[in-house]
């Protein structure tokens, strides 16, 4: 057995240099290689060759390559394993002539791993196109595993060098990210990723290796358990994200994985290294978001069970700053609970998007995050003082003093600004000339029901129903459904809600539906076309919705109508549900609303034959923008381009408004854009009196109505939109800045 060969070579005290040469010699033997060779990265982000069998003895120490150079700078810049058959026409290869490796076709190669940190990298060479299959990977993973060590023990290069190979300034820096959760925090970093430490990586029992991972596990469970009992996480999808981490403790695939490498001579702990490096070497490439969510999860598991098998404490030890602001590559949502609260301010993750558990978690607790950010663990280091503005989207690190004082006024100003907001809860959001608008608010997880009553809003104008079904692993039963949105009733006690019907497709993937594989997403098969190809589906939320209201009113709203037919056919699958409850006796819905989503550009010129079939009509200026500039709303770069107040779009809502509302029909806006105090300004006076919006937009919106007078605004704009072509932007904030509207 290699492992053991290793450990007897190891063990004989030999020099190291000698023992790198010996673990050569085996590797190439043990492999049927030509070549095996260890390089190991030096200050300066350069990898030099330590020791080779089989390539050019004098290139020892000579051959010195950047991190992604070649085809083993490529491999430790990704730290992931290559395996090719034909090595030189990978575009990455880079040949040096002082090795004479010329005539070796294929090349298979492991990065050297400690703690997520790439220390070397350990490759095998042959002459013939040789295919390396999955077994030999994970041989040289391994191997590359029992040499981390080495070099972690400074036998190789020495323990300053390697604590300095990321190379970190020590100057302020702005990092930019995506906004995972909204608010601005202030804290003194602390670094998540545990850097878990593996002393021992061959096992001298496995039985009892075997029986240490048992006891970990159940430990483990032990954990989960308890957050699950804690009080906030009783309800909600929050509690659901923890039980499908659950899951995977008890997932049986998993669990074999690890007996397996344990059964060949690892480590409790290597072995738990081990299944998570190969599922990561898997899946890792992978951009289905559902299985990045899973290996983040067992990312969590992963560490949650070294931390137990090596002994040693989370973040929750002492010692921890009473502001902290965690910064991980990743992190799952069991990980996020294990920080103390009461001193938790934000966090910051390499990657991450706005849908991922730990952001899911994060939003119940209110703490700011700021995703995506890039190698932002490399560039922080522990204790530095660190700014997650979650509503710009952006990390300062190590921030000037006076960048810091302008922060701690920013919150100061924010909670303020919340406190002003709270005291006009109770107001009416009427104009000062008594036109009283509709505020609604827009939501998608039990969670932010919580702002209704905060707000004091009017109802839900837009409940994206999608979100639960997101974060599950398999489609919600009728059952689940009902439950969920009669909460939502319940909550808002009697305050009119509007259910939007699944909205998936493209991005928004549903891990138990085959992948979409769209070229254009946001034009593709999503939202209601799914709906009316796969009618089961939507029938079963359509019963779900009637199901919880029970008699109550309801509200339905179809996204993403293109045609007039398509809502004539989501309705008919709505009366078929209703004839069933009908003859099952449930009590039919005391008001029964049905609305569409005006998003799709082409509905304007529909308006005459599809009015007498709505009871409201719904524009999604998100999606509305994006189709009428075809500029696609994810993309930075054009997303910013096209200006909500140009006349391009308020002629058009002018004109849609002006068709639907004399139909005796309600429009409402619940895009982004009606939560802008000027855009919402410019709605108002186009006629629009129902806004639907993220919670905290209520406030500043019903501040800027109640000092408006609608008349004035009304004639302004009117006029303002005569003009050439040019956004109101400007025009407006002049008239706002006139007339004491507050924006
Ligand atoms: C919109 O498109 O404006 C909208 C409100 O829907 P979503 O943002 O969920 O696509
Ligand atoms: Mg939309």
């Amino acid at each position: 057995m290699l492992l053991k060969r290793l450990r007897d070579t190891m063990a004989r005290g030999v020099s190291a240099e000698e023992t790198l040469a010996e673990v050569v010699r085996l590797v190439a033997n043990e492999m049927v290689a030509e070549v095996c060779s260890i390089y190991i990265l030096r200050a300066g982000e350069v990898l030099e060759l330590f020791a080779t069998q089989g390539l050019n003895p004098s290139a020892v120490h000579r051959t010195r390559l950047r991190v992604g150079e070649g085809l083993v700078g490529d491999i430790a810049a990704h730290g992931r394993p290559l395996a090719l058959a034909d090595a030189q026409s990978h575009p990455q290869f880079a040949y040096r002539p002082e090795t004479g490796e010329e005539v070796f076709h294929s090349l298979a190669g492991v990065p050297i791993l400690r703690a997520g940190r790439v220390l070397g990298v350990l490759v095998v060479q042959n002459r013939t196109r040789r295919q390396y299959d999955e077994e030999e990977v994970e041989t040289l993973q391994t191997i590359a595993m029992v040499l981390a060590e080495m070099v972690a023990a400074g036998r190789l290069v020495s323990p300053n060098e390697v604590q300095q190979v990321d190379g970190i300034g020590l100057l302020p820096l702005r990092v930019d990210g995506v906004q995972l959760t909204s608010g601005v925090a202030i804290g003194r970093a602390v670094l998540h990723e545990p850097r878990i430490v593996i002393q021992r990586v061959v096992a001298e029992d496995v039985g009892a290796e075997q029986e240490r991972f048992e006891e970990a596990l159940a430990s483990v469970r032990e954990d989960v358990d308890r957050m699950l009992e804690a009080h906030d996480m009783q309800s909600g999808e929050h509690r659901e994200v923890l039980e499908t981490f659950r899951m995977f403790v008890d997932d049986r695939g998993w669990r074999e994985r690890v007996r397996e490498a344990i059964a060949s001579g690892l480590t409790a702990e290597a072995g738990v290294q081990r299944a998570f490096d190969d599922v990561r070497t898997r899946l890792g490439q992978s951009t289905d978001p559902y299985i990045r969510e899973r290996l983040s999860d067992l990312q969590d598991l992963t560490n949650r069970l070294l931390l137990r098998l090596t002994g040693r404490t989370n973040g929750e030890s002492g010692g921890q700053p009473e502001d902290m602001v965690v910064i991980a590559r990743d992190m799952g949502p069991a990980e996020l609970l294990d920080y103390d609260r009461s001193r938790l301010r934000g966090v910051v993750l390499e990657e991450g998007s706005a849908l991922s558990h730990v952001a899911i978690v994060a939003r119940a607790l209110d703490i700011p995050v700021v995703g995506r950010a890039p190698s932002v663990l490399s560039r922080v280091e522990p204790g530095d003082t660190i700014v997650v503005d979650g509503d710009s989207a952006q990390v300062l690190v190590r921030p000037s003093e006076d960048v810091v004082q302008t922060i701690y006024a920013a919150i100061d100003a924010r909670a303020e600004r919340r406190r002003k907001y709270a005291a006009l809860r109770d107001l009416p959001p009427a104009t000062r000339d008594q036109a009283r608008v509709g505020l609604y608010m827009n939501a998608g997880l039990l969670i932010d029901m919580q702002h209704l009553e905060e707000t004091g809003a009017d109802g839900i104008g837009l409940y994206r129903t999608e979100i639960p079904f997101m974060v599950r692993s398999e489609f919600p039963d009728v059952e689940a459904q009902a439950w969920l949105y009669s909460r939502v009733l319940d909550i808002a006690d009697g305050r009119p809600v509007t259910f939007r019907t699944l909205d998936v497709g493209g991005d928004k993937v549903l891990p138990y539906v085959d992948a979409f594989g769209d070229e254009n997403p946001a034009m593709g098969w999503r939202a209601i076309r799914i709906g009316l190809d796969r009618p089961a589906m939507l029938r079963r939320q359509l019963r779900a919705m009637l199901q919880a209201a029970n008699g109550r009113p309801l509200s339905i709203m179809f996204p993403m109508i293109a045609d007039v037919s398509e809502l004539l056919a989501a309705r008919r699958l709505l009366e078929l549900e209703l004839d069933r409850a009908r003859r099952r006796g449930l009590p039919e819905p005391e008001r029964l609303r049905v609305g569409i989503m005006f998003e799709v550009p082409a509905l304007a010129w529909q308006l005459d034959s599809l009015l007498p079939h709505v009871d409201f009509v719904s524009v999604g200026t998100n999606d509305l923008m994006q189709f009428l500039f075809a500029a696609d709303r994810g993309n930075a770069r054009v997303s910013a381009r096209y200006d909500t107040l140009s006349p391009a779009l308020l002629r058009l809502l002018h004109f849609v408004v002006e068709k639907v509302r004399p139909a005796g029909v309600e429009i409402t806006v619940c895009g982004e854009m009606a939560g802008r105090p000027v855009e919402a300004l410019a709605l108002l006076a186009i006629g629009v009196r129902t806004l639907s919006m993220s919670p905290g937009a209520i406030g500043p919106v019903k501040a800027m109505i109640r000092s408006l007078d609608l008349t004035e605004a009304s004639a302004f704009v009117s006029s303002a939109l005569t003009q050439p072509d040019r956004p109101l932007r400007e025009t407006l904030r002049l008239f706002a800045a006139d007339h004491a509207v507050e924006i």
